[in-house]
């Protein structure tokens, strides 16, 4: 007899989402009634804004309930188009954009349009743990490169170019950064599309934090704006779920070459078709009304950023870099002598906080906190994790 169940495809040996696990089981501890603090949500704790709300209402009673086209609704992609050349200054059409189910879909439809069995792709470590999967999902190879804290982990561009084969596809890059919160400087951007465009590799920028950046001087730049060869190997991903508090509403959205915008939407069109419709319209109104709201939530998260900083930063054993964007502050806990994971495991079991262990992110020694919580709870879990710091 074959044994049917030892049997997987590239897709079925996936490792499950360990930032999603532990989230669901923070939150269902909290829902039993245990004093659970949890720094390890990626999503913001805001509901999303009223007039975005209302917008996917109104469209629901308009009857907007049927299929779109399966890379997206024309007014939406016309909306993005017009979004990326005017905040972002890349070039782009709506031809050349596809609306999906969420930005890890947009990241794994790219991935998957684009890569296959002998085909490189570079992750700069620590990087956001799905992306790994998807490779492996996708039948290429992970070639991993790690970054450094003192460079403020940001991919170093001879580390890069040592790295390239022939066989190399795609480089991922992500900035503002998770779990590092690092924001990606000019300079190195422009060094990196250099190596790109000399050797030929497409990227792929993963900019779903890019409204939540805290620094004036670390500005989102994203790399397909600094010149017309690198913008032809960009796929620049952008979502809804994290600057609009929408996480639940599953929408992102990429630009791509008109040629690799055709096999996504391909792939897309015997996959998902089209991301919800009524949510589709309410994207529109998120782009193009919501910029108050988003900025007020940055103004929290920036207060946020500096109270868990400082907070962290004085726990004797751990050491962290301040973070620049996105909602996360990655520290290093490797002077304790355990593994992040063990590290986790312990401090949910003895002091009931949630935190995300690293070891998927390409960071051993490394635990992630997510500061998109309120400040009570950010004094509340740290305190809780500086004891249980002092009692190893
Ligand atoms: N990219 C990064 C770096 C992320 O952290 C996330 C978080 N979920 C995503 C993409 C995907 O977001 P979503 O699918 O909710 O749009
Ligand atoms: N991206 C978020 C995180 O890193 C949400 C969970 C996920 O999709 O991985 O926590």
């Amino acid at each position: 007899m074959k044994d049917i169940q030892s049997s997987n495809g590239f897709m079925g040996g996936l490792t499950p989402s360990a930032t999603l696990a532990i989230t669901a089981a923070a939150k269902a501890l909290k829902a039993q009634g245990v004093d659970v603090c949890s720094l390890s949500a990626g999503e913001p704790d805001f509901d999303t804004p009223e007039i975005i709300k209302q917008s996917a209402i109104k469209a629901l009673l308009e009857g907007k309930t049927g299929y779109t086209p399966a890379s997206g609704l024309m007014e939406l992609k016309e909306a993005v188009a017009k979004k990326f050349v005017n905040e972002n200054n890349v070039k782009t059409t709506p031809g050349q954009i596809i609306i999906a189910p969420g930005a890890k879909f947009s990241v794994f439809s790219a991935i998957a349009a684009l890569c296959g069995p002998g085909d490189e792709v570079i992750l700069p470590a620590p990087f956001w743990l799905s992306y790994e999967e998807m490779v492996k999902a996708a039948g290429a190879k992970c070639v991993i490169i790690q970054t450094k804290a003192e460079n403020n982990y940001e991919l170093d561009p001879a580390e890069l170019e040592a790295a390239v084969t022939e066989n190399t596809r795609l480089l991922v890059l992500t900035t503002p950064s998770n779990p590092t919160g690092a924001v990606y400087r000019k300079e190195t951007l422009e060094s990196i599309a250099d190596i790109a465009v000399a050797k030929n590799f497409m990227v792929l920028s993963d900019e779903i934090y890019e409204k939540l950046v805290y620094d004036d001087d670390k500005p989102h730049v994203s790399i397909g704006s600094l010149n017309d060869e690198i913008n032809d190997l960009t796929i620049t991903v952008n979502g809804l779920s994290k600057a609009y508090a929408m996480t639940g509403w599953r929408l992102g959205y990429l630009s791509a070459p008109l040629w690799l915008a055709k096999k996504i939407g391909a792939f897309q069109s015997h996959t998902t078709s089209n991301p919800t419709t009524f949510a589709q319209y309410a994207a529109i109104t998120a782009l193009e009304e919501a910029d108050a709201e988003v900025e007020k939530m940055r103004q929290a998260f920036s207060v946020r950023r500096d109270l868990i900083y400082s907070l962290i930063s004085a726990i004797p054993g751990v050491t962290c870099v301040r973070p620049q964007g996105a909602f996360y502050l990655l520290c290093d806990i490797s002077s304790f002598g355990l593994t992040s994971n063990e590290f986790c495991s312990r401090l949910l079991e003895e002091k009931k906080v949630a935190a995300i262990p690293c070891e998927a992110f390409a960071a051993p020694g490394k635990i992630r906190l997510s500061y998109a919580c309120s400040e009570d709870n950010i004094n509340e879990a740290v305190s809780r994790l500086k004891s249980f710091c002092e009692s190893l």
